[in-house]
Parts: structure tokens; sequence; C-alpha cells
């Protein structure tokens, strides 16, 4: 996907070898993949696949391949949204009827997608889907799986995300114990929504791996309208900022901006929020934190790659915990 790839291999991860598989993580995380085939000793084997590496690919054949989401990203590398779309899918050019293609339901850029495997569904709102949601409990294959309550991450997004590692999981034959096992115990990654400090009553968190529009915008609905302060801003990769609107209306108290992109996101989102340019991070972070009262988050999720201040997105999330 666009976003959760990390994440959602890290969750299934978890799960498989809460179930007792010795399992190898690699792909664009961890160890590259040929390593793992030349090196073996794992009998399941989770990679993370990004769309410049699935766009030449050739041979590879998953047997259970995830395709999270679609939002708009590195289009200064894919000429339109439908490549960059035709890149991901190549993730299951290569499989057959015996292998299962596992996809967001309520994504409608993934609406139409044709696979020649089976295709399953995770979905928040279609209980057709073989994971859903139905009231507040994770159902999989028909049956309960967990309470919602029972997830530490927070958020809908986040249980988007567990449906779809538990059901990836259970078709690369997880049991349904050790996946809603891995699931109470999983508390997500650094730079993804991790609360760096709380002062007088103001929790400052971290999503400095919100690169891009869908990552920032599925974040803010976690969050009571009108108390998030957001720092945005960085790097573009030509998405139009526009599409942030409807996320941020209502519910950004105050907007922060920073880096290259601070006019293109002054412009795109004049009308909608409050607006402050700050240029730099320290400068967002005084500002943010002298105009948040008690019970708000001041929030780092840019919406932008980081290159144009940070080392990357690790250094500009470190930084702002520091400040
Ligand atoms: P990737 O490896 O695809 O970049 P990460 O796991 O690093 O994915 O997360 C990237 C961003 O996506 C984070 O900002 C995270 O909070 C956000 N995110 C988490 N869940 C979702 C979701 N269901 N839809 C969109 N964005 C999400």
């Amino acid at each position: 996907g666009s976003n959760v790839k990390t994440t959602t291999t890290a969750l299934l991860v978890e799960i498989l070898r809460a179930a007792g598989r010795t399992t190898a993580v690699g792909g664009n995380i961890g160890h590259p993949a040929s390593d793992h085939a030349l090196q073996g000793g794992w009998d399941a084997l989770v990679w993370e696949l990004s769309s410049f590496q699935l766009e030449g690919c050739t041979t590879l054949r998953p047997r259970v391949g995830v395709l999270l989401n679609l939002s708009p990203d590195h289009l200064d590398r894919h000429p339109t949204l439908a490549a960059y779309l035709a890149a991901k899918t190549r993730l299951f050019a290569r499989q057959t009827a015996d292998d299962v293609a596992v996809a967001g339901g309520d994504d409608p850029a993934l609406a139409d997608l044709a696979v020649p495997s089976r295709l399953e569904r995770f979905s928040l709102v279609d209980s057709s889907a073989a994971a859903h949601l139905a009231e507040d409990t994770l159902v999989l294959d028909g049956a309960a799986l967990l309470p919602r309550a029972e997830l530490p991450l927070l958020g809908d997004h986040n249980v988007a995300n567990a449906l779809a590692a538990a059901l990836a999981a259970s078709r690369m034959g997880a049991d349904r114990e050790s996946i809603a096992r891995a699931l109470r115990t999983f508390k997500g990654l650094p730079h993804r929504h991790r609360v760096v400090a709380t002062v007088a009553g103001v929790r400052f968190v971290d999503d400095s791996k919100g690169t891009n529009i869908g990552a920032t915008a599925a974040g803010l609905a976690g969050y009571p309208a009108g108390t998030i302060h957001l720092i945005l801003g960085g790097l573009g990769k030509g998405q139009d900022f526009a599409e942030l609107r409807p996320a941020v209306a209502g519910r950004v108290a105050r907007a922060y901006l920073i880096g290259e992109a601070a006019d293109q996101i002054a412009g795109a989102l004049a009308g909608v929020v409050a607006i402050e340019r700050c240029g730099t991070l320290d400068e967002a972070v005084a500002r943010a934190a002298a105009q948040a009262k008690h019970g708000d988050t001041v929030l780092l999720s840019p919406a932008c790659a980081s290159f144009d201040q940070f080392r990357d997105y690790g250094h500009r999330g470190d930084e702002f915990a520091r400040l």
C-alpha cells in the first residue's frame, strides 16, 4: 500500500511468530529478499515491497499478497495515479488460483481490482468482507476474533491495519488464538503516532512517518475534533494538498507550516483552518506549544518528505521529540 506497509509487516511477523512459525522479514525493511533466498532457515517469509521495487519485479509469486491502500504519493516518479497502482498490482501478476490476494475493501482506488488469485477483503464497514469490524468486534471468517477495546493501537485506521494483518496471517496458516494474542500485545512502531511528551496537559505526538496525504488524513480521524495543532510541510512529492481539506476542516485547530511545500499547503488549505507560517520545526513547535491548551495535541504529521531540512523521517521525528 501507499501507507502502513512497515507497521502491517511488523504486525504480521508478530502474529506468525506467536503462531510458532520461524519467520524471516525483509525486502524494503531489514534484510534484502535475496539474503533470505540464499540463507534459508525460515518457514515463513514476510516481505515489505514498495512500488519502486515491484515495478521491476518479473518473477515474484507470493502465496499471500497484501495490497493495503492507495493514496497519491511518489507522483514525482510515477507519471499518473493509474501507473502507480499498476506498479503496486504487479505483486499479484504471477499468482495463481491457489494463492490469495488480500486487499483494502474501503479504498475506492482498489474497488475494481482484478487478480488471478482468490481476492479477499478487509473492511471497517462491509460485513461481507472476510475480515471486518462489526459493532465493536473484529470479525474473521464469520466469527468474533477480538473486541476492539483490546487493541492497544488507537484509531479506526489501526483497526483496519489489524484486520489486514489478521486476514493475511490466517491465510498463511496462523491459528485464531495466536492472531488474537499478537493483536493484543502489538504497540506499533516509532514515528507513527507515538506520544513523545506531555507538557502541561498537552500531548506531543510524533507521526513523522506521515509523509503523504493519505497517512496524515487517516491519523487525524483518531483525535477529538478541534484539539489538534498540526505541524505540516517539508518536501512535496507532486501531491495536491487540497485533498487534505476534508480531513482538516473542523478537526485541526491550527496548522503550523514548515519547509519547502509551505506555500503550496497554505494555498490549498486557505479558508479551512487557521495557518501560521513557521519555516522551521523549532519555530513550529514553539508556536504550537504556546497556542495549545490543556487536553490538546501537538501533532507532527507533515504529509511531506523530510529531505529539505532533515536526513530522513526518523531524524525529523527525533528532533521533534527533543524540541
Ligand atoms: P509505510 O511503510 O507504507 O510507509 P508505515 O507503517 O511506516 O507505512 O506508516 C506510514 C504512515 O501511515 C504513518 O503515518 C501511519 O500513521 C499511517 N497510517 C497508519 N494506518 C493507516 C491506514 N490504515 N491508512 C492510511 N495511513 C495509515
